[in-house]
């Protein structure tokens, strides 16, 4: 298998994780305190902002937005719980999950929900795991989601899948980074539609979010293992 970290451009994945999400014992202790419901069971449950949580089903993690009267869900993980029932439980209103990207961890729980925003690259792939009657919104590069003061601006970074796509909330300063970062585990680019200079190049475009300050967007990345 062909493993990012033994590319030669390793380099930039080193560089590109100064600034990650890491979950914090007492708001671990807070989401396991949810877990106590049947079909909850499956997922474990971490603060990360007011009104933003790290949702983590086995090695996948998925993210909550909460904009008040509506909701962003980014990914739907591997689907072997109650994932709605959770989300209701922290947000109110409607839900549009986004989907980063068509692999099978971040869209086996889109059954569950009706409201869907991805890109069209990934769109044939990822439609069969919508119900009957699903609402598909397809987005491109620099779009804006919004769900009630929720919002997130799309980057498309192709390379993992051809439709990969992270989402940066500019107003807490996070990117959600979908699998295209990782450090303990692999991007795996193995498979066939896997573009690694184009994943390269969507490497650099993340990087050259720091902006002004110097500072690169807390990383948000979709392995529960950091
Ligand atoms: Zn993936």
């Amino acid at each position: 298998m062909l493993f990012v970290s033994k590319l030669r451009h390793f380099s930039i994945l080193a560089q590109f994780s100064g600034t990650v999400f890491r979950p914090q014992a007492a708001e671990e202790a807070q989401g396991a305190a949810r877990l106590d419901k049947e079909g909850c069971m499956n997922y474990n449950v971490t603060k990360i902002r007011d009104g933003v949580w790290a949702i983590d089903e086995n090695t996948v993690r998925m993210f909550l937005v909460d904009g008040g009267t509506e909701a962003l869900l980014i990914d739907t993980g591997f689907g072997s719980g109650d994932l709605k029932e959770l989300v209701s439980s922290l947000v109110s209103g409607e839900i549009t999950v986004i989907n980063t990207h068509c692999h099978g961890d971040h869209t086996s729980g889109n059954r569950q929900f009706t409201r869907f925003v991805m890109s069209r690259e990934d769109l044939d792939a990822i439609r069969p795991s919508c119900p009957d009657g699903a609402r598909i919104r397809t987005v491109t590069d620099g779009e804006v989601i919004t769900a009630g003061s929720a919002c997130v601006k799309v980057l498309a970074i192709p390379g993992h899948t051809p439709g990969s796509i992270a989402l940066l909330d500019e107003k807490d300063r996070l990117l959600f980074s979908s699998d295209a970062v990782a450090k303990h585990f692999p991007v795996y680019m193995q498979f066939p539609g896997q573009d690694v200079g184009k994943y390269l190049e969507s490497l650099k475009k993340m990087k050259a979010l720091r902006g002004s300050t110097g500072k690169i967007p807390r990383v948000c990345r979709s392995k529960a293992y950091g």
